[in-house]
């Protein structure tokens, strides 16, 4: 398939924003893949922030990252994202250049723990305040169970809403797919 499929799509977007010395937000640390990815972008003089609300998420994350040798680029905070601005130290507002949102539970593991609109959505505004320009935040919108099918439409009306003179933003979606796949919503603050 010529397309690009939505995960390798998401990667793409973070790999074109994220350089050396970056600082990046991994705001749903599940098993810690996107870390690692993030971890490697910005280097060892950057600085991944990561949140997770699940002991298990933040065990493997940790584990994951001691085994590439990450772990010195990367502070775990136990505790939901929609604390980022207080938790992010004030030294890097204002220079936060990504972020991903992996949304839903994590595979494996508690199915009741799933990521929720009112905080994604409180997380997405303080991070559009910390952010630079051309900073981008990244949505994958997991809208198989119950509770994805009410975020993915809280989100949509929310980021429908987004002042155009403040942010960009792009839906990426397959439209024609069987048992709802997820999709990606990219916001690039102005
Ligand atoms: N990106 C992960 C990976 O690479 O393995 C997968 C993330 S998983 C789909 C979603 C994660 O969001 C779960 O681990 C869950 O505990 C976490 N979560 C739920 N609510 C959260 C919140 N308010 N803040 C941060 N993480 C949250």
């Amino acid at each position: 398939m010529k397309l690009e499929r939505i995960l390798p799509f998401a990667k793409k977007l973070l790999k074109k924003t994220v350089t050396r010395g970056a600082v990046v937000v991994d705001a749903t640390l599940g098993n810690g893949h996107d870390t690692v990815f993030l971890a490697d972008l910005v280097g060892e003089n950057g600085r991944v922030y990561g949140f997770d609300v699940q002991e298990d998420a933040i065990q493997s994350s940790s584990e994951r990252l001691k085994h590439h040798g990450f772990e010195n680029r990367v502070t775990i905070f136990h505790a939901g994202h929609e604390q980022l601005s207080q938790l992010i130290p004030d030294e890097h507002h204002g220079k936060v250049t990504a972020a991903i949102f992996n949304l839903g539970y994590l595979p494996g593991s508690d199915k009741t723990i799933v990521t929720k609109p009112e905080t994604t959505i409180a997380a997405i505004q303080q991070l559009l305040e910390i952010m630079l320009p051309e900073g981008i935040i990244i949505l994958v919108i997991y809208h198989g169970h119950a509770e994805g099918a009410v975020e993915r439409d809280a989100l949509l009306t929310y980021c429908h809403e987004i002042d155009q003179k403040k942010a960009h933003v792009l839906q990426y979606r397959f439209i024609n797919q069987q048992n709802n796949p997820p999709f990606i919503v990219a916001i690039e603050k102005r």
